[in-house]
C-alpha cells in the first residue's frame, strides 16, 4: 500500500493548468506533491495525517507576481496580509526598487526608494548579502527578487538626473549579471520615478542585455500610464526585444479620465505581439493605484487619499481635498506640506480593471505597500477579490480561469520549475478555501482586514496558516527563474 506524510481527501481540485477541477485526492510527503488520484479511483493510501477536504477546494498556492515586500518579509506579521489570501511566493524588488546592491549607510532614501521602509533598510550590498540575510532569517513564503534600475543607478551615479555614461551602463550591466548569479531572477525599471526616469531606451537594453540567453526576466513600471501609456508599451516591448529578454509590464493600467477606455488599444497591441520574446502583465483589481505622494500627480478631477505623512502623521487615511480646505490652500501645496508621503490615487476605470483581468496574458500582483500606515487595500485582498468578487459572484472569468493567472501563468511567466500547479513532483505549495465563501474585506476605509473562507495554507510541505493563525513561519524557500528548462 503506497504510503505518504499528508493525504488530502475530497478536494475540489484546480490543479493551476486553467483545466476544471476535478473532484479528488492529493498525497504530499517531505516538501512535494506525490500523487493526484480522482475521487473514482479507489486506490488505498496509508498516511501519517488526513485532511478531509468535502465541501473546500484545493489549489496551488498563489503567486503575487508584484510585491514590494522586500523588508517586510522578513518579519513575520508583516507577510500575514499576503499568507491570509493564500499566497504562498511573493516576486519584490518591483519599479526600480530594491534593497540590493545597495548600501546606503543609514541614510533615508529618496522617494521611492523609501516606499519600502526608512533608513537603516538599504544595507544590501550585493544580492548575496540579502539572500543570505533572508534565509538565515527565515521567512514564511517563497520568494523571487529583482534587481532595480533605480537602485542600480543610486549605486553607480553621482548624479541621477542624466543618463549613464556608456561606463556607467557597463557597471550597472556587470553588478546586475553578478546579482543574477547570486540569485536574482530579472530587472525591474520604474522609469515613471525621478531616480529612473533620466534613463533612455538605450541605457535600459544596456543593463538589461545582461539577461540575455534566458538568464532573467524584465519588469517595468513603465515611463507613462496615462496620456502616452501606448507610446511607453512600444518602448517597453522595443526594449524588451532588443534586449533578448521576456517582459511583463507591471500594475497595467491607464489612468486620468481622459484615458479611461484606453485597454482596448493597449490590450491589442500586448496580446497581438505574438513573435517576440513572451510578453505577460500584471494587474490587481481596484480602480485606485498607490505610490508616494507628490504634487505633480494631484489633479482637480483624481481623488487622493493619505496613506502616511511623516510631517503630518495624524491625517493618514484622510482625503487630500478635505485637508486642503481646512487649511485654506489648494491640493497641490496641501500635497507639498504632507511630504514625505504616501497616497492612494482614484484614477482608473472599472471597465478597464474589468477588461485586463480577463486577457489571457495578465497575472495577478497586488502591489501591496507593507509599510503604510492606511494601506491601499490590495494589499489584504487582491487574490480572493477577483475569485470572490470577480470570479463567482460577477462571472466576469471562471474560477478556474482565475487561479490559473495566480499560479501556473505566473510560475511560467517567472520561469517558476515545479511550482504553480497540482501534479506529481511538484512543491506542495497548497491554499484550501471555501469556494462559497472566499472574500476579501479590506476596503479603503478599513483596508487591514483578512479575507474570509481561506482555511489554511502549505508552504512547501508545511501547513504555514491555520485558521487565520500563522503556526509557521519559516517553510519559505528563496527561488530562481529557470527559463532553460
Ligand atoms: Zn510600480
Amino acid at each position: 500500500m503506497p504510503h505518504v506524510e499528508i493525504l488530502f481527501r475530497n478536494a475540489l481540485i484546480f490543479d493551476g493548468s486553467g483545466k476544471k477541477p476535478i473532484k479528488g485526492n492529493v498525497g504530499v510527503s517531505d516538501d512535494r506533491i506525490t500523487f493526484v488520484q480522482p475521487n473514482k479511483k479507489k486506490n488505498q493510501v496509508s498516511s501519517e495525517m488526513e485532511f478531509d477536504l468535502e465541501g473546500l477546494a484545493l489549489a496551488p498556492g498563489f503567486i503575487d507576481a508584484h510585491t514590494h515586500d522586500d523588508y517586510a518579509v522578513f518579519d513575520t506579521h508583516k507577510i500575514y496580509p499576503k499568507l491570509t489570501q493564500g499566497v504562498t511566493t511573493i516576486v519584490a524588488g518591483n519599479c526600480g526598487i530594491s534593497l540590493p546592491p545597495l548600501d546606503l549607510n543609514g541614510t533615508i532614501p529618496v522617494p521611492p526608494m523609501n516606499l519600502l521602509g526608512d533608513s537603516g533598510i538599504y544595507r544590501f550590498p550585493s544580492m548575496k548579502s540579502y539572500r543570505d540575510a533572508l534565509v538565515k532569517n527565515h521567512h514564511a513564503v517563497n520568494m523571487v527578487y529583482l534587481i532595480g534600475h533605480s537602485a542600480l543607478r543610486i549605486k553607480v551615479m553621482k548624479d541621477i538626473n542624466r543618463v549613464a555614461t556608456s561606463d556607467e551602463t557597463i557597471m550597472m550591466h556587470n553588478l546586475l549579471a553578478q546579482a543574477l548569479d547570486e540569485g536574482a531572477s530579472g530587472l525591474s525599471t520604474g522609469l515613471f520615478y525621478p531616480p529612473n526616469k533620466a534613463a533612455n531606451e538605450n541605457e535600459v537594453i544596456g543593463v538589461a542585455s545582461a539577461m540575455r540567453n534566458k538568464r532573467g526576466i524584465y519588469t517595468t513600471h513603465m515611463r507613462d500610464e496615462g496620456d502616452d501609456v501606448l507610446k511607453s508599451i512600444e518602448e517597453s516591448v522595443s526594449t524588451a526585444s532588443k534586449a533578448g529578454v521576456p517582459l511583463l509590464i507591471s500594475h497595467h493600467k491607464c489612468t486620468g479620465q481622459q484615458n479611461w477606455g484606453k485597454t482596448r488599444e493597449t490590450l491589442k497591441v500586448l496580446e497581438g505581439n505574438s513573435n517576440a520574446p513572451p510578453l505577460n502583465f500584471d494587474v490587481y483589481p481596484y480602480t485606485a493605484g498607490s505610490t508616494v505622494l507628490h504634487e505633480d500627480q494631484v489633479s482637480e478631477e483624481t481623488r487622493i487619499m493619505v496613506t502616511w505623512s511623516q510631517s503630518h502623521p495624524e491625517r493618514t487615511g484622510q482625503e487630500l481635498s478635505k485637508i486642503a480646505e481646512e487649511w485654506g490652500v489648494s491640493c497641490k501645496e496641501a500635497a507639498v506640506r504632507l511630504k514625505p508621503a504616501g497616497a492612494i490615487y482614484f484614477q482608473m476605470h472599472e471597465e478597464d480593471v474589468r477588461r485586463l483581468l480577463k486577457s489571457d496574458i495578465a497575472i495577478i500582483g497586488s502591489d501591496g505597500i507593507p509599510e503604510d500606515e492606511h494601506p491601499h487595500p490590495r494589499l489584504w485582498g487582491t487574490f480572493p477579490r477577483i475569485i470572490g468578487h470577480y470570479a463567482r459572484d460577477l462571472g466576469l472569468l471562471s474560477m478556474t480561469e482565475a487561479i490559473h493567472k495566480m499560479t501556473g501563468l505566473p510560475a511560467q511567466v517567472f520561469g517558476l520549475r515545479w511550482r504553480g500547479k497540482i501534479a506529481p513532483n511538484y512543491f506542495a505549495d497548497l491554499v484550501i478555501f471555501d469556494p462559497d465563501l472566499i472574500i476579501d474585506k479590506a476596503d479603503y476605509q478599513n483596508p487591514k482586514l483578512p479575507s474570509e473562507g481561506i482555511n489554511s495554507v502549505w508552504v512547501n510541505g508545511r501547513e504555514t496558516l491555520k485558521a487565520e493563525k500563522i503556526v509557521n513561519a519559516d517553510a519559505g524557500y528563496f527561488l530562481k527563474a529557470d527559463f532553460a528548462g
